[in-house]
């Protein structure tokens, strides 16, 4: 049985991306107040947690992923006591509350870089990290940010080069100095003190940088130059692991308490990586994966990604998402055919829905959007606005979520929204959806209790069957039930003979509708199929 402190074993997480969830006073960005009056809502869906992205007071850089104070709610979001009322209120409705924690870097505008940036002898002098350059004036290695360009920014106080992984208004910290590494341990415990239940990590592998600062070794040809290097010194630095073993002992300290990592490394090193950070228990308690957050959705890659994953984890464990605020969402990017959105959207979240594995839904996908086609004058994500046309950035997936296909914005806002919200999203907004059994939101809710009622579904082992084209075919099991799960990744029927035994349960309601003829189970295009060796599924 999940006892309340391994809830996050198998657990279903909502994230919200409060500047686009709910605007509470009319000025166009989503507040925490607008959060707590939506939270019904998203309880209603069933999930066992949210995840809220940051909150705290940021320049807005990048939107909360830099920031300038972290203990203290941005105003634009509120104030400390809407935190209150979103812990408070969550916990009543029997909803679980992890914060986004931005460890690695600050904004630029925060005090400790204000005085760092200074000159070369203040009190945080060494809280960053700072580098001559070299003889012919070039930064001191190799190292690219993941936002294009060098990571080296020149500060001219201090006559050297500062680190940055993202934007240069995002300077990276210092985690080999101890007191960088307290400080930032002192604000994780401060938001456990709050009542919170857990943390997603950002970027949790860039905390520690090669202290000689080595140039990363060429990896080969890529699109991105990013993608040309392997990333050997810049970030999974093994001084990472020892700080890990810190910030667990300090959650466990609180029980009930999580750690969500998000594990952005080399593809080919991704599985070590998750390994070394979940697999002892004594790290993270789930590693965050990219997988699923690019182009490659096919059966055989679905089964690849998992066998492999098992194989390399042992006994950590995975958090799987198709969609989140940094990516196109999926429904448009797997879709070949814009018709086929909403069946392609029931086959995923029946698909994501029965990995084995936490699960993290992005707010919106439920609704079966797909990113908003924007106007370059419309973008605010300086990481579009700079690589536009390719890649577009991230404004399409952040779009405000539409609650009202008849109100001013979606219901969303009074005002006009800080991101247009897209006229092809009112005809899917949450009113429209809710009484409808056949929508792609009474199929996300159907599907969640679902899993909740089996034990095999959420932490049972997954064992894969088939696989072609088409079909993808496992099972989760527990000593006590066996699940089998059939899924058509096409947009052709598609015929699966089960075993005799198999008592096939067709998920009804769906337009999945399949035609069972003696162990012959022809599936519709992007059709689903539940079933057990002796019993209906309790579906
Ligand atoms: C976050 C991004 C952010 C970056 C830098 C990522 O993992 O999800 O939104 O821009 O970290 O903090």
């Amino acid at each position: 049985m999940t006892t309340s402190a391994d809830w996050w074993r198998g657990a279903v997480i909502y994230q919200i991306y409060p500047r686009s969830f709910q605007d509470s006073n009319a000025d166009g960005v989503g507040d925490l107040h607008g959060i707590v009056d939506r939270l019904p809502y998203v309880a209603d869906l069933g999930v066992d947690a949210i995840w809220m992205s940051p909150f705290f007071t940021s320049p807005m850089r990048d939107f909360g992923y830099d920031v300038a104070d972290y203990r203290a709610v941005d105003p634009l979001f509120g104030t400390s006591a809407d935190f209150d009322a979103v812990i408070e209120t969550a916990h009543r409705l029997g909803l679980k509350v992890v914060i986004d924690q931005v460890l690695s870097h600050t904004s630029d505008q925060h005090p400790w870089f204000v005085e760092s940036r200074a000159d070369r002898q203040n009190p945080k002098a060494d809280w960053y990290v700072w580098a001559d350059a070299r003889a012919d004036g070039t930064p001191p290695n190799n190292w690219l940010s993941r936002f294009g360009g060098v990571a080296w920014h020149w500060e001219p106080r201090r006559g050297q080069y500062n680190l940055h992984n993202f934007l240069p208004a995002q300077p990276d910290l210092n985690f080999h100095n101890p007191a960088v590494r307290q400080a930032q341990l002192d604000n994780v415990r401060f938001w456990l003190d709050r009542g919170v239940d857990g943390f997603r990590l950002d970027v949790v592998n860039y905390y520690f940088h090669d202290a000689e600062l080595r140039s990363n070794p060429p990896l080969g040809p890529a699109p991105h130059p990013y993608d040309r290097q392997r990333h050997r010194y810049d970030k999974s630095r093994p001084e990472n692991l020892a700080f890990l073993e810190h910030l667990r002992a300090l959650v466990d300290r609180y029980p009930g308490t999580a750690l969500l990592g998000e594990i952005d490394d080399d593809a080919d090193v991704s599985l070590t990586r998750m390994a070394e950070y979940t697999a002892s228990g004594r790290r993270l308690h789930m590693g965050y994966t990219f997988d699923f957050l690019r182009d490659g959705f096919s059966p055989g890659f679905v089964r690849e990604r998992l066998e492999t994953l098992a194989a390399a984890v042992g006994g950590g464990w995975p958090c799987w998402s198709f969609s989140n605020h940094d990516v196109a969402r999926h429904v448009g990017r797997w879709s070949k055919d814009p018709a086929d959105r909403p069946r392609l959207a029931k086959l995923c979240a029946a698909l994501l829905l029965s990995l084995r594995g936490s699960v993290c839904l992005y707010q919106g996908e439920e609704l079966g959007l797909a990113d908003a086609a924007l106007a370059y004058e419309d973008l605010v994500d300086p990481y579009g606005i700079e690589f536009w046309p390719e890649p577009v950035g991230r404004d399409g997936c952040r779009t405000p979520m539409p609650w009202r296909h008849d109100q001013a914005n979606g219901g969303f806002s009074t005002a006009k929204p800080w991101l247009p919200l897209p006229p092809d999203h009112l005809a899917l907004a949450v009113d429209r959806q809710t009484d409808d059994p056949a929508s792609v939101l009474s199929s996300y809710k159907k599907l969640i209790a679902f899993r909740k009622r089996h034990r095999a579904m959420i932490s049972g082992d997954q064992r894969f069957i088939h696989s072609d084209d088409r079909l993808l075919v496992f099972a989760r099991e527990t000593p006590n039930e066996t699940i089998f799960c059939t899924f058509n990744f096409s947009a052709e029927r598609a015929t699966w003979t089960a075993r005799p035994e198999w008592v096939v349960t067709p998920l009804d309601g769906h337009g999945f509708a399949a035609d069972i003829s003696g162990s012959d189970v022809h599936l519709p295009p992007f059709g689903v199929v539940f079933s057990t060796e002796n019993q209906m599924v309790d579906y």
